[in-house]
């Protein structure tokens, strides 16, 4: 058995957000109460000056795991994700081979039953991410698959994108939507802009991703399939997105914590360590971003977490390929840029890493409760650290150097510790 005391416990989904102790038998959270007093010889967590809250879940990952594992494991990935607090991830379906088979799934879910924390897998929309034929999205779905994303990659045939929706929709799944059309991409990674103009280079168009995010949503509208559109960068995107939902369609948006934190000015300063796709953009549009935050256009927060490895990223910034880690430093980065600044509460902050990124891919996880799964993530919110090493096996993020605040403590999954701050690392 397991006793938090003395914490203050936020449970987004039910609105709580008061001193309270947990008690956890074997996996299972069996009370929730001021004051839980135990003589048996228990072990007991003190969570003075600590948030006691659901374990994060970050709906958007690349553990590189089959075919990049040079970069992550499904392993290593889970010990960075316990480390930043998450409990549960949604992995990304382009891997090598492509998750578009029910054997390749399969090989996931078996990494995944021997990982500390619940790694989820999607599932492409169209066979080897090509854009022309659907996946067996029912079959996949059986096998496990909890969604559907050709992430990495927009898919340019609206037919094949309609086709999906509708299925989609019979089959109660998501499909998260990576929009930037290609033929306004001339270097990706980096905003067309003041800075790429400075760089002297072409850029990504911002319109890249609105004009996708404009025609899917109007597709989401007619099929009211459940579409997710996945970190978004553009101002006009919030718009665009608060106009479909306002027109009836089941959407939702991820922003990064980079695309809310930092704009394309860090390009100047971390070169390739600030370009992924889409790219940083101007602080308009990182203000509009943190609006969409405030007014709920946007309810998740995912990282985006895609490692590559040092070799990788200092091939210069045009020839090196594009994203960043995230995981190890989504939670401080809220805290500091959102919650610290006034702009979200701590429990809308949390609401938007736990209950509604379970939502979207139907997982029920997300919330504390007597009877509930003890996924748990106890952090510190005032304490400050400096971002310097990682349990990733990558190292590619610009926020290297940066002090946050906010600091994880423990993580708990399934009932056990699966994270333990100021224990030395079994990496
Ligand atoms: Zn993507």
């Amino acid at each position: 058995m397991i006793l938090i005391k003395n914490g203050r416990v936020i449970n987004p989904k039910n609105n709580i957000d008061e001193k309270m102790d947990i008690l956890i038998e074997k996996n299972i959270i069996i009370c929730i109460e001021k004051n839980i007093e135990l003589n048996d010889s228990i072990d007991i967590i003190d969570a003075k000056n600590c948030i006691v809250a659901p374990g994060l879940i970050d709906v958007h990952v690349h553990f590189r795991d089959p075919g990049f594992t040079y970069k992550e494991d499904i392993q290593s990935g889970s010990k960075a994700a316990a480390r930043g607090g998450f409990t549960t991830v949604v992995c990304m379906a382009n891997t090598s081979p492509v998750v578009d088979n029910e054997q390749t799934l399969r090989f996931i879910e078996k990494e995944a039953e021997k990982s500390i924390i619940n790694v989820m897998q999607t599932a492409t929309i169209t066979k080897k991410l090509k854009g022309k034929e659907l996946v067996d999205m029912k079959h996949l779905k059986e096998c496990g698959a909890v969604g559907f994303s050709d992430d990495g990659i927009p898919i340019m045939d609206c037919d094949i994108l309609l086709k999906a929706m509708k299925l989609a929709k019979k089959l109660d799944v998501p499909l998260s939507l990576h929009e930037e059309d290609p033929s306004l991409v001339i270097n990706p990674g980096i905003n067309h802009g003041k800075i790429s103009q400075a760089l002297g280079l072409e850029g990504t168009l911002k319109e890249a991703e609105e004009v996708m995010v404009a025609r899917d949503c109007m597709l989401a509208i007619s099929t009211k399939a459940k579409v997710n559109f996945q970190h978004i960068s553009s101002g006009n995107t919030v718009d665009i997105i608060r106009f479909g939902k306002k027109m009836g369609g089941n959407i939702t948006a991820e922003v990064t914590p980079h695309h809310f934190s930092i704009t394309e000015e860090s390009v100047i300063s971390h070169k390739s360590y600030a370009k992924m796709n889409p790219p940083l953009r101007t602080e308009n549009d990182r203000l509009k971003l943190i609006q969409g935050l405030k007014d709920d256009t946007i309810e998740i927060i995912a990282t985006d977490h895609a490692p590559h490895s040092k070799e990788e990223k200092e091939r210069g910034l045009l020839n090196s390929p594009s994203g960043i880690i995230g995981l190890e430093t989504a939670l401080s980065l809220g805290i500091t840029n959102l919650v610290s600044k006034n702009y979200i509460s701590l429990i809308k902050l949390l609401e938007k890493m736990t209950i509604n990124p379970a939502r979207l891919y139907n997982l029920h996880k997300g919330s504390l409760h007597k009877g509930a799964i003890a996924d748990i993530v106890i952090f510190d919110p005032k304490e400050e650290w400096v971002v310097d090493d990682f349990y990733s096996k990558s190292a590619n993020t610009p926020f290297v150097g940066q002090k946050l605040i906010g600091k994880v403590k423990y993580t708990i999954c399934n009932g056990k510790i699966v994270y333990e701050d100021n224990i030395n690392p079994q990496k």
